[in-house]
């Protein structure tokens, strides 16, 4: 499939953020208007809680630098190698790749890399706002390639922010006591739009160069104000960002790299809070088109299931400090320690194989973007609620107590303290004491610490709560269908020939659908 080629907007910048360094340099001396703690910080990249979710965001420039084939593609619409992450995928291959690439970064990193969001946001968006363009000819469509040729020529990151704070849950947008409880539309001029409101728990927002703010759920026709998408600086006027601490964050504030468990890496998700913030018309995607908010928000739901994948990256890096410390412990090849390394492997890999069974039965839209298999994504997603708990369980089991019980690194550093330390918490005779320290660190980070934000709780909650995946799996799972193929088997009377074959357009038609589909258009 291909996608017309696009001339680029006016917003790009003359030189292209091309390696880590550069991106950390590229969010030096913004005016951003950041809370932590109580303060207002003053540089965010300098700051040490904020610097680990930075390092961790730069490993996707770092990884296209090394690994173009895996964290690059070519863009139509500028004609030159991109970042995937802004790239719009037009074949089934194209969505594997995506998972490899989000695999990968999870395995360098031990944590949410935070650039997924944006990638989710623009494929989504884009057969979204082709439907939209088609249905009721406006032209959101023109304006969003735009968006994305300049986005990509500069190679920024582009964050996604969907939900919304929400207030009174039983309670649709403008039936809300305070209408902010929702973005919205405040105010129309000439120009564009101003919009106000907050969104909750915002992943790599302050790492971002712009935002995409989205409606977060099916809205009607008395929403329609609510029913706004557009693209904004995040360092734009009248946004706050109120940054979320995590569990042990105050390690990274002491300066203390073992007792961080994984000093160089963290995510980030902060509150966004919106005060009349200007969106010109050139970069708004939807403007009161209430019934596209729930393609939208589906559409996109459905990628970023799948691009949970990344846990199993992350997976990977708990599996090998489980088997670490079992080497340092001297006990290896005991075989109920093989057998918990087994299970957990088994699992870590069933997140992997939902996520990327999606992306293979992904599908064609009308616009040429590819859609991930809906079903499939939603599996994985409802998977990644569960398996990384029962891994870190097994983890933890492998550790030992004294992974929380472990003294601090100051001990270790005190002359009478430290000597004792040493020779007590000595495992195998040839492993240095203190890189045993550092592996039970590392899986205390995992599944109590910093990074138990990403790899557990984000998890759970994070592209929706788990009810959300079992809704869409309900949805979807053709339980009349299923009933005839047992009836039939029983020797049940079924009703003529149709029980016998799947409902047109639902998932086992895509089961049954040959794999490679490009003319289904
Ligand atoms: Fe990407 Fe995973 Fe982080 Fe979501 S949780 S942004 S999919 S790394
Ligand atoms: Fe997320």
């Amino acid at each position: 499939m291909t996608l017309p080629s696009q001339s680029a907007g006016d917003d790009t910048p003359a030189v292209p953020i091309q390696t880590a360094a550069d991106y950390i340099e590229s969010l030096r001396g913004r005016s951003l208007r950041v809370f932590l703690f109580g303060q207002l910080v003053e540089e965010p990249v300098d700051h040490p809680v904020i610097r680990p979710s930075i390092n961790a965001m730069a490993e996707t420039y770092e990884l296209a630098r090394q690994q173009p084939a895996l964290a690059t593609a070519h863009s139509p619409f500028t004609g030159q190698p991109v970042n995937r992450f802004l790239h719009i995928a037009t074949s089934a291959e194209e969505l594997v790749m995506q998972n490899k690439m989000q695999r990968r970064l999870g395995q360098r990193t031990g944590t949410c890399f935070q650039r997924c969001v944006g990638m989710d946001a623009l494929n989504s968006l884009y057969s979204t706002t082709y439907d939209m363009d088609q249905q009721l000819g406006t032209d959101y469509h023109a304006r969003l390639v735009a968006f994305i040729t300049m986005a990509q020529r500069a190679n920024l990151v582009i964050g996604g922010a969907m939900t919304d704070v929400k207030g009174d849950r039983s309670k649709a947008p403008h039936q809300q006591a305070d209408p902010d409880l929702f973005v919205h539309v405040v105010k129309r001029t000439d120009d564009g739009v101003f919009v106000s409101g907050a969104k909750a728990h915002q992943t790599g927002c302050i790492n971002s160069h712009w935002m995409i703010i989205m409606p977060t759920m099916r809205l009607g026709p008395e929403d329609r104000d609510y029913a706004v998408i557009g693209a904004v600086p995040v360092d734009a006027e009248g946004i706050t960002y109120i940054y979320g601490r995590q569990s042990c964050d105050m390690r990274a504030l002491h300066g203390e790299s073992l007792d961080a468990g994984n000093a160089q890496f963290a995510g980030q998700e902060a509150m966004v809070i919106l005060e009349n913030v200007f969106i010109p018309w050139r970069y708004l995607f939807m403007d009161g088109e209430f019934e596209f908010a729930a393609p939208l928000v589906e559409r996109f739901t459905c990628y970023h299931r799948r691009s949970y994948v990344c846990k199993s990256g992350v997976g990977d890096v708990l599996i090998g400090a489980a088997a670490t410390i079992a080497d340092y412990n001297g006990v290896p090849k005991v075989s109920h320690i093989r057998d918990k390394l087994v299970e957990m492997t088994h699992l870590n890999e069933t997140i992997y194989g939902t996520g990327i069974a999606a992306s293979y039965q992904g599908y064609p839209t009308q616009s040429g973007v590819y859609q991930p298999d809906d079903m499939l994504a939603n599996v994985c997603k409802h998977h990644v609620t569960k398996l990384p708990y029962e891994i870190g369980r097994l983890a933890q089991d492998l550790a030992g107590g004294l992974m929380v019980t472990l003294p601090s690194e100051k001990d270790l550093d005190n002359p009478e303290a430290g000597p004792l330390l040493r020779k007590y918490l000595k495992g195998r005779p040839e492993i240095d004491t203190v890189d045993r320290m550092r592996i039970l660190r590392l899986i205390e980070n995992m599944t109590l610490g910093r990074n138990a934000v990403g790899y557990l709780t984000e998890s759970m909650h994070g592209a929706g709560s788990p009810q959300a995946q079992r809704i869409l799996i309900g949805r979807q799972m053709e339980a009349d269908f299923r009933k005839d193929l047992a009836k039939r088997l029983a020797g049940v009377e079924v009703d003529g020939e149709a029980g016998g074959r799947p409902p047109e357009g639902g998932y086992m038609s895509r089961v049954f659908a040959p794999v490679d589909r490009k003319e289904d258009g």
